[in-house]
């Protein structure tokens, strides 16, 4: 028989890219809080905000330790809070 699985996929929030590796979009079957993918996701270059997802393209890190994201959002590196314009 087939069983229906849930689990979670990692997309850009900038671009809409899908985190993938070479042979598709990446999940972890027993990921039940999407803390895997999550990790997976970091180590390849892509980077969290609490719900927030950037892949490496869509972001930068400027000279004052903050994210930029390609969408016009900032970020603080260390406590990844976005800094609101003033
Ligand atoms: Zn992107």
């Amino acid at each position: 028989m087939k069983v229906k699985v849930e689990s979670f996929k990692i997309v850009c929030d900038c671009c809409g890219d899908t985190f993938h590796d070479g042979n598709g979009f990446v999940c972890f079957v027993d990921d039940f809080d999407g803390g895997m993918i999550r990790i997976e996701a970091e180590s390849s270059g892509w980077i969290s905000m609490g719900d927030k997802h950037y892949c490496s393209d869509c972001f930068t890190i400027d000279d004052e330790k903050r994210i930029v994201t390609k969408n016009g959002h900032k970020f603080d590196y260390d406590t990844r809070e976005e800094i609101k314009k003033e």
